[in-house]
């Protein structure tokens, strides 16, 4: 079975080259001013959204010396949203949408005062601010396929 994708930080490389440039010095984790960046059981840096967001300030990339984050790479991480949306299940939650500065998030009223989620993964920076604040821990991010990348976020 294939191992689910890792969320490093912004300018990352695909896993076998990651590894090899990454030194583990935690200077980009020292860097972010998000607080975001983790260390994996591996030592790697790994993003957490738990605590906040990534601003893609950059400030990761600019710190890593050993030249393991590349600001050209694009992101590739995008919102995805399970079943367990609390508005699937009939009950009056937006919480994610006020927390959504690119309103990629979007209601659709429907009868009885209740509404259907929507998410616009063209407008979704894959920033990750909806993670945190959805009580229902709804919302992850997932990798998009390089060539789906037509335009920057
Ligand atoms: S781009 Fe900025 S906010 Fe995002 S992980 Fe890097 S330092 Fe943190
Ligand atoms: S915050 Fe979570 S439960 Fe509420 S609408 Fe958004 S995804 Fe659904
Ligand atoms: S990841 Fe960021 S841009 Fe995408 S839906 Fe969540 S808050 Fe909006």
């Amino acid at each position: 079975m294939n191992e689910a994708p890792v969320q490093r930080p912004p300018g990352a490389s695909g896993e076998i080259a990651f590894h090899d440039a990454c030194t583990q010095c935690g200077d980009c984790a020292r860097a972010c001013p998000e607080e975001i960046i983790m260390r994996d059981k591996e030592g790697l840096p790994v993003l957490s959204f738990a605590n906040g967001e990534c601003t893609f300030c950059n400030a990761c990339i600019d710190a890593c010396e050993p030249g393991a984050l590349n600001a050209e790479l694009p992101w590739l991480w995008r919102a995805q949203v399970a079943n367990t949306c609390l508005s699937d299940q009939g009950v009056h939650c937006r919480t994610c949408q006020d927390f959504c500065d690119a309103r990629a998030i979007g209601f659709q009223l429907k009868p009885g005062g209740l509404a259907d989620m929507s998410l616009d993964r063209d407008s979704c920076t894959g920033c990750g601010a909806c993670i945190a604040p959805c009580p229902v821990g709804a919302i992850t991010l997932v990798q998009i396929k390089p060539e789906t990348e037509a335009r920057p976020c």
